[in-house]
């Protein structure tokens, strides 16, 4: 199978480096990254800019605080990255504007060949670049990072692990909350798990768990399933 490609434009590109203790270098994404499934490749803006001082930034117009990211930096960033491999590449702009990122859309950039991920800085990039290169625009959630570094990395996370084989254990990622499972028209959260000893400061594993009745038990969990989901997270039973 061909790896997923995922490039992403930054000004920092060292926050996605593939060797431990880097975040990408730990766990999923590395061994993910060792089985040929995904490759990564972080490229900085500043090798794109035309002056002499690396500056991908400058004063609004309007005045106010802050900088915005000038629009050649990433147009021609975008366009030199996008060369260097024929398959297209899904454009996402990380940005506290754009569309939630919930497990559907996960599912839906985890089939796609390949992403470039374009992470801000300061007050957002200049509207126009973003204008016309019309990338998804994807948020992480409704707070304000300082950076799109760590949205990228959250996305990266949350995608790779999805990638077939990925995980240890194949069944794993299907049964996680919002992923929908079959038979089922909504995205529920995923039951209590419980693990050795059997009883923990006076506090007993449930009787069903160790009873060895998988129908009772897949019974039990999917009831947890929905009353986790009813109590926690009711907005996900009208989607
Ligand atoms: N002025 C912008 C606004 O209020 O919409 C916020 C800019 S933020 C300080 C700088 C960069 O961080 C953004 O360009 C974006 O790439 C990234 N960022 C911040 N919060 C984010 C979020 N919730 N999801 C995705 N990216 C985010």
């Amino acid at each position: 199978m061909t790896p997923l490609r995922i490039d992403i434009l930054t000004t920092f590109p060292e926050v996605f480096s593939a060797d431990p203790p880097a975040f990408l270098g730990a766990s999923i994404p590395a061994r993910a990254r060792r089985a040929g499934l995904v490759e990564w490749r972080a490229f900085n803006l500043r090798d794109h800019t035309r002056d002499k001082h690396q500056k991908t930034d400058d004063r609004p117009f309007g005045g106010g605080p802050g900088m915005v990211m000038t629009c050649q930096p990433v147009w021609e960033a975008v366009h030199a990255v996008e060369a260097i491999d024929p398959r297209p590449a899904t454009r996402i702009l990380l940005t506290p504007q754009g569309r939630p990122l919930r497990q559907g859309l996960v599912e839906e950039l985890a089939i796609k060949p390949r992403l470039l991920l374009i992470a801000g800085h300061y007050e957002g990039i200049d509207e126009r670049v973003v204008e016309r290169l019309k990338p998804q625009e994807v948020s992480i959630g409704d707070y304000v990072l300082s950076g799109g570094e760590a949205a990228a990395l959250v996305l990266m996370d949350a995608v790779i692990r999805l990638l077939p084989g990925a995980l240890g254990h194949e069944g794993s990622a299907s049964e996680d909350s919002f992923s929908m499972l079959p038979g089922e028209s909504i995205r529920l959260l995923d039951c209590p798990h419980y693990t050795k000893p059997r009883e923990w400061m006076g506090m007993a594993v449930p009787g069903v768990l160790l009873s060895g009745d998988h129908g009772e038990i897949a019974r039990w969990r999917l009831d947890q399933r929905r009353a986790r989901t009813r109590e926690r997270r009711p907005d996900l039973l009208n989607p």
